[in-house]
């Protein structure tokens, strides 16, 4: 089937591309970009790509997968070398959790870790995301760095195999460039991480910048320092490195690549010093060039040092994972695009998925239903549905079905949109967690109705939650992406024969520090709202509850924050009335959010797309 695609997309006539995965979309043609400027360096840049290898196969814009992207890669080192620059390749960590194919194989990760092995970087990182479960850690620890070599670079986090702590891989990285011979020293930083399992450890930044290797490191002559950070690019761990490299280098260049916050961002720290942060889920790769690092006049010398206090012109760009992006960018054509290394891993991708079941239909919903394109409540948002809809059909004790209850759930619990297909893949794509229901019977009506205000609150065991996970998993992100159905039809002007006939789709608008013309994709901009951070459903109200409300009802909550709701119901009536072990599962354990979803959606939504 995949090779009778393959076959099928070399034959087609240059100006369609064609999706490479079996269900994918082919994206848009006719779309409006903006090009890319090359400099003495260049850097191509992922982050937080949770599993998501196989590309986005109900969004055309971000069809590509890692083979696409590995083919892109190879185009762009042959056109850095046929201009006599360079090209470096970064990725800053979370390449695990969220989506089927990291998700759903026995152990986890099994296939991806074979899928990222082709992957041409020149530095990785670590993220939160593979340290949360101690077998990812050992995994990425005995797997994936030994494979990455010293090009793997974890400045701040030790492991523990038994033998007392050692660095997780290797702590610097000094080397030159293939084509300039610019001297670089690498870090990899995670930010001030704390809810990693037992057999690692993620020293404190600040603590890791006095440290005697670090202090070495920053006092080494070279052209230029490479920060890969998951971090947020406006936190202050990456201000600390920045000012702490700065101190003693007041003229090198200082180029920081930043994750983890889920979005297309830039920040300028000096003249010489940015932050990009490009996205997630394989939807970005950021490019960013740095120009003015070597005196023109000496290109040709086999002298090469940035020229002390001339300019340096930063340029950076975000770019839509599809074929059609990377094809115009790289200068080739359907064609010439792919190279038998990425048609490899695509076809590996495939194989995977095929053997995960992973495109097996589970049911079609109504319609789209959206974490913040649509505002709560509304028909077309996902927690309206949930809590009106899902939730109190689903949870349910069956002993205790009669007896009104809240149930609560975080916002952060759902991770994306549900498009009309709901796959086995959707399951981990939407809700990962494993969540169990437990409950706190009879709890008075005055305590229970004040619960969501106390959530809301800042003592939210959600909020913390949501904090130590640090991803914006649903929140609303300047920048989301958009399913096939809202994309605009062919530019609004049929009958503008003279003018540009753009195709646009609605898409990422970024806005950074170099202002809004960072996306490589002229898009229409998006509406978003937002979402809740808890989520109330009510069920078994007796009717007319409004005018007579029940005088207790049962309190139905994630087994994680059980000792926050005792906390919460405590704060409320002023003593210390319960406590954790007063609870109860409310249903079997293996009744996990996720399971529910599934089982809702095989009963209730139908087979008919
Ligand atoms: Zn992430
Ligand atoms: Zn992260």
């Amino acid at each position: 089937m995949l090779l009778l695609r393959l076959a099928a997309a070399t034959a087609l006539l240059q100006t369609v591309v064609v999706a490479i995965q079996p269900s994918a979309q082919n994206p848009l043609d006719g779309q409006e970009f903006r090009d890319l400027e090359w400099g003495d360096l260049n850097f191509l840049h992922t982050t937080d790509q949770h599993g998501w290898h196989a590309g986005h196969l109900e969004e055309s814009q971000y069809s590509a997968d890692l083979g696409d992207y590995i083919s892109f890669i190879s185009h762009m080192r042959r056109r850095a070398k046929e201009k006599g620059v360079d090209l470096l390749v970064i990725d800053t960590g979370d390449r695990v959790e969220g989506n089927g194919l990291y998700d759903a194989s026995e152990p986890k990760g099994l296939y991806t870790r074979r899928i990222l092995e082709p992957f041409d970087v020149d530095i990785i990182t670590t993220g939160n995301h593979e340290l949360y479960n101690g077998t990812t850690a050992l995994h990425e620890h005995t797997q994936t760095i030994p494979f990455f070599g010293d090009r793997y670079l974890s400045s701040n986090i030790d492991i523990d195999m038994g033998n007392g702590w050692e660095p997780m891989a290797n702590r610097s990285l000094r080397f030159q460039t293939e084509n300039l011979g610019l001297d670089i020293m690498a870090f990899g930083f995670l930010f001030n991480f704390t809810g990693n399992f037992k057999n690692t450890r993620v020293k404190p930044v600040a603590t890791v910048l006095e440290e005697e290797w670090f202090q070495k490191a920053i006092r080494e002559p070279v052209d230029l320092f490479l920060v890969a950070a998951h971090i947020d690019v406006h936190t202050l761990e990456l201000q600390q490195i920045h000012d702490a490299i700065r101190q003693q280098n007041p003229e090198t260049p200082i180029q920081i690549f930043g994750g983890h916050s889920h979005i297309r961002d830039f920040v300028e720290f000096d003249s010489k010093s940015t932050a990009l942060e490009s996205g997630r889920y394989c939807e970005t790769a950021g490019f960013l060039s740095l120009d003015g690092l070597v005196p023109k006049d000496e290109k040709d010398t086999s002298f090469v040092k940035p020229k002390d206090g001339a300019p340096m012109k930063t340029f950076r760009r975000y770019l839509d994972f599809n074929r059609a992006g990377f094809q115009h960018h790289s200068n080739t054509t359907e064609d010439s695009f792919d190279t038998d290394a990425g048609l490899k891993v695509s076809k590996d991708i495939a194989l995977y998925r095929q053997s995960l079941d992973l495109n097996r239909l589970i049911g079609c919903a109504p319609r789209e239903y959206t974490l913040s394109r649509d505002p709560y409540p509304s028909a077309g948002n996902w927690y309206s549905y949930l809590g009106e809809v899902l939730l109190p059909k689903m949870v349910v004790n069956k002993t205790r079905a009669e007896v009104p209850r809240m149930i609560f759930i975080n916002g952060g619990s759902q991770r994306f949109d549900i498009f009309k297909r709901f796959t086995y893949d959707t399951t981990f794509i939407v809700s990962p967690f494993t969540s169990r229901f437990m409950y706190a019977a009879d709890i008075p009506w005055e305590v229970a109705t004040r619960l969501l205000g106390y959530f809301n609150d800042d003592a939210s065991p959600y909020s913390v939650e949501m904090q130590a996970k640090g991803e914006h998993w649903a929140s609303a992100s300047s920048n989301q992406p958009l399913p096939e159905s809202m994309m605009l039809p062919v530019n609004q002007i049929p009958l503008a024969r003279g003018r540009q006939k753009w195709r646009k789709t609605i898409g990422y608008t970024t806005e950074d520090a170099f202002g809004k013309q960072g996306d490589d994709v002229v898009h229409q901009a998006f509406q978003k709202f937002d979402t809740p951070k808890v989520l109330q459903a009510n069920a078994s109200f007796p009717v007319g509850w409004e005018a007579k409300p029940p005088q207790t009802v049962d309190v139905v909550f994630f087994d994680f924050i059980a000792a926050n709701v005792a906390d919460g119901m405590n704060r409320i009536v002023g003593e210390k009335k319960w406590k954790k072990e007063d609870f109860g599962y409310y249903m079997s354990r293996e009744d996990t959010l996720t399971k529910l979803m599934l089982e809702f959606v095989q009963e209730e939504w139908g087979k008919e797309c």
